[in-house]
């Protein structure tokens, strides 16, 4: 039967498209965790000779023999290693909280203290760009968080704030309690571009405007913040502020006991 026949054909081609839309998947899957173990394996590799270069260049910095010229040298040196030791270490927080290896381990804190002490330890680049940070959260606000990780959340959310924003600007970081924790950060700074907003929280993606800048940067902060939030169970994201400049919202559990 000719129609029997066509109904066949039709299954089978289905089928074939079916098998090779899971080969690509599997594929895709495979593709991402070689990608992972990759990043992982090169940073580790990484991390040791650069440890050796940066206590090497800091022992000659001691010394008071150095010429101007040698001074210099192993100043860019420090500096040059130091930067990479950071890109080393957000990619190493990177494949692991991706790969669901790093431990959180939440538990009640004052969220209200961790945000006055971030603010403090930002306070002298804040300062030197006549910045004026404000904290609005209520003295009681228990958060169920690593204190670790939620610490450097909040570091990378003052602290690109602080960065993103013009001599004279304004942040604020305001916290209450909504049934979650919920705390912003909000600047007078150079904002987002329309469109670029959802790309944020990408590794290595960097807005037009900040590149335009020069101001420098690796775009891995944001990718870091947001897998460890949602590793808390909580949830980010970034809007335009009210007049200019931008507002990271971050959701997390509250602490019940
Ligand atoms: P970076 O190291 O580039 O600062 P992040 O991952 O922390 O990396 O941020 C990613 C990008 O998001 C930045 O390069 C910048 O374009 C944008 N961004 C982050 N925070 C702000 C902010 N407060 N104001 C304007 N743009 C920001």
């Amino acid at each position: 039967d000719p129609d029997v026949l066509d109904l066949l054909d039709g299954v089978c081609a289905h089928l074939g498209r079916h098998m090779e839309r899971r080969r690509a998947e599997e594929l895709a899957l495979e593709l991402a965790r070689v990608k992972d173990e990759l990043v992982g394996m090169v940073s580790h590799e990484l991390r040791n000779p650069l440890s050796a270069i940066r206590s090497y260049s800091e022992t000659l910095l001691d010394d008071p023999a150095l010429t101007g010229e040698q001074r210099h040298l192993a100043e860019v040196i420090d500096r040059r290693s130091t930067h990479m030791q950071h890109l080393v270490d957000d990619l190493l927080d990177l494949a692991r909280l991706e790969a669901g290896q790093m431990s959180i381990d939440p538990q009640p804190l004052s969220a209200a203290r961790l945000i006055r002490e971030t603010v403090q330890a930002q306070r002298p680049a804040a300062e030197a760009k006549q910045l004026t940070v404000t904290v609005d959260a209520p003295r009681h606000l228990p958060v169920l968080a690593d204190p670790v990780r939620l610490r450097q959340v909040l570091d990378n959310l003052v602290s690109n704030a602080v960065k993103y924003t013009p001599e004279g600007g304004a942040v604020t970081v305001t916290a209450r309690l909504t049934g979650d924790v919920v705390i912003e950060v909000a600047d007078t700074g150079i904002g987002v571009p329309p469109g670029e907003h959802h790309r944020l929280f990408d590794r290595f993606f960097r807005a037009s405007n900040a590149v335009r800048k020069g101001t420098k940067g690796t775009g891995l902060g944001l990718a870091i913040t947001k897998a460890i939030v949602d590793a808390h169970g909580g949830h980010i994201s970034a809007a335009p502020a009210a007049t200019a400049g931008s507002v990271f919202t971050v959701v997390l559990p509250a602490s019940h006991d």
